[in-house]
């Protein structure tokens, strides 16, 4: 028998609707909701609210602190803010928005230069497309600045909130087609959002096309970066386009690329579902490949058990562990941030319960200004503890796989927080930094 669901959003907006809301939630804890919503996005739906989120471990169960915002989540000053806001003028959609605004500005919205990376194609910037490391260009279609829910944590949340930002070019994908034909050392183009499994089928094969039918022959890999397989595996069921979309993806195949999905999963909850199974059975089936990653996140999925399991059940449905991602310094880090040195025990201490064949997974790393790197152990040098660091991307390739050294920090929680080793005053890619400049 096929298995069915009806989309059905929640948001600020309806989310007193829900019936598990209103049997479970205090009405303080509805207002907690209320208040910190109207700050970071907020949007759940009826797949995350009946089959993943278990309703009689709130609020601690994770899928309930990944969709549902938490009053953590603002520090004390923004949210009496906000909650005084609300009090007093929270029937003025203008009052409201203008202090959510002045809180946001103060949430690192742009965190590590993404602006700076935007490519430019005779001249003229490509604003949907960014392109920092060599081989890979990321690809932000119009039409996929959102998601089936939305992370509490999310880096990307400035685009959520502030969407009459985004236009949309039909002709978008023409234009990276264009742009990477005269970029022979790219080799990978990422879908990326938002979340472009949002698109409709037809959609998402209208950017598809110039880029397979391109004639670029240095091109070898589609890669998809999607939560859908843990918000909404329906979309490759069930929904009235899904065997449209598992179409495109045979296609690709077929006509000689390699179709990689990044699929973001926060917790092995994610991965028991019929829904899911069937989804990531199908997906394979097309002979694309599976790849997954996610941010390590207190209150989610901070404990080396956690991934020991994600990671072994993701190689028993067929997937790839890929990455283990620090918070970003963003939104809520401060709720969410796990510091480098427990995230890498965690790592470190699910890695060695598992066998080689998930052991292709890198972390913990942090893809920040320079590149993303990575956080490769914890060592004395001649009495003095040290990070052992290396980037896996850099802004300069060259920079990739050296491993460099940073004083020990039991608190530090991003690469902004660490000074170099060896009394040194400088990284050896701060240095370069300069000298490229
Ligand atoms: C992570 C990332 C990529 C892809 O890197 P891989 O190591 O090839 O997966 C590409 N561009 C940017 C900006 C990234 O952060
Ligand atoms: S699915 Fe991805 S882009 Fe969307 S809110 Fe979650 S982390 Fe952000």
């Amino acid at each position: 028998m096929n298995q069915t669901k009806k989309y059905k959003a929640y948001t600020l907006r309806n989310f007193r609707e829900i019936p598990q809301v209103q049997s479970i939630l205090t009405e303080e804890e509805k207002q907690y909701i209320e208040v910190v919503g109207n700050v970071l996005p907020f949007k759940t739906n009826s797949y995350v609210v009946d089959e993943l989120i278990n309703w009689d471990n709130i609020p601690d169960d994770p899928i309930f602190q990944l969709t549902f915002p938490q009053k953590g989540m603002l520090v004390k000053s923004h949210f009496a803010e906000m909650r005084d806001t609300l009090a007093v003028n929270g029937d003025n959609k203008n009052e409201v928005l203008k202090t959510a605004n002045k809180i946001r500005k103060q949430l690192n919205p742009h965190p590590a230069g993404q602006n700076e990376n935007v490519p430019e194609l005779n001249g003229q910037k490509l604003p949907g497309v960014q392109h920092k490391y060599n081989e890979t260009v990321l690809f932000f279609p119009g039409n996929s600045q959102t998601c089936h829910a939305y992370c509490t944590f999310c880096f990307r949340w400035p685009q959520f909130t502030n969407l009459d930002n985004i236009k949309f070019a039909m002709s978008e994908s023409e234009l990276l087609a264009q742009y990477i034909k005269q970029h022979p050392e790219v080799t990978d183009v990422l879908f990326t959002g938002g979340d472009p499994m949002v698109m409709s089928a037809k959609n998402f094969e209208a950017h598809i096309n110039p880029l397979i039918n391109g004639n670029i022959p240095h091109l070898k890999t589609i890669r998809i970066g999607s939560k859908s397989l843990g918000f909404w595996p329906y979309r490759y069921i069930s929904d009235k386009d899904s065997d449209d979309m598992i179409k495109i993806f045979e296609k690709i195949v077929k006509q000689g690329y390699h179709l990689s999905f990044m699929a973001h999963f926060s917790h092995p909850r994610e991965l028991e579902t019929v829904a899911v199974q069937k989804a990531i059975t199908r997906i394979r089936n097309t002979g694309a490949q599976i790849r997954t990653q996610s941010p390590i996140l207190k209150h989610i999925n901070d404990s080396s058990s956690i991934w020991r399991d994600m990671w072994k059940k993701q190689v028993n449905l067929g997937m790839v562990p890929y990455y283990m991602f620090m918070a970003r310094d963003t939104g809520a880090q401060h709720y969410f941030g796990v510091e480098l040195n427990r995230a890498w025990n965690i790592y470190r201490k699910a890695y060695k319960q598992v066998s080689g064949i998930a052991r292709t997974v890198r972390g913990p790393s942090m893809s920040a200004h320079p590149g993303k790197v990575l956080l490769n152990g914890v060592t004395t040098v001649n009495g003095e503890k040290m990070f052992v660091l290396q980037f896996i991307q850099g802004r300069n390739a060259d920079w990739v796989n050296k491993p460099f050294f940073a004083k020990f920090d039991p608190n530090a929680v991003w690469l902004d927080d660490l000074e170099p080793a060896f009394d040194k005053d400088e990284f050896f890619f701060e240095i370069h930094d300069v000298l490229n400049n």
